[in-house]
């Protein structure tokens, strides 16, 4: 599949990842909007929030965990941080694999 994030996923991309385990990949963005932006996606190949089925409820609860996990690790969780999903052309999706965006470090 021609998906750049299965290609991070499959280290045919490189990237700086902080957390791996089988169902989840957390690396930095390579366009930081700030002082840490990371991106957690899922293994598994889902295109939007939209395609997100009621057996990816626990998958997607785990993304939002690690979130808040790196958060704490990052030195971030008490000053504060954004997760954000973006969803199609109106949310500003560029990159069809659903990723979670954390970003803090600054005030946002
Ligand atoms: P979206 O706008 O789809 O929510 O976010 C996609 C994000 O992926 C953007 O913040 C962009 O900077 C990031 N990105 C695009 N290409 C690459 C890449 O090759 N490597 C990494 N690490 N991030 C990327
Ligand atoms: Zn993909």
């Amino acid at each position: 599949m021609d998906c750049l994030f299965c290609k991070i996923i499959n280290k045919e991309i490189p990237a700086t990842i902080h957390f791996e385990d089988d169902d989840i990949i957390a690396f930095e963005d390579i366009n930081p909007n700030a002082p840490v932006h990371l991106l957690i996606i899922p293994k598994k190949h889902i295109s939007t929030l939209n395609d997100a089925t009621d057996e990816d409820t626990l998958l997607i609860g785990k993304m939002v965990r690690t979130a808040s996990q790196l958060a704490e690790k990052l030195g971030i969780a008490q000053s504060g941080y954004k997760t954000i999903f973006n969803c199609n052309k109106d949310g500003g999706q560029v990159i069809y694999h659903i990723h979670l965006h954390l970003l803090g470090g600054k005030k946002l």
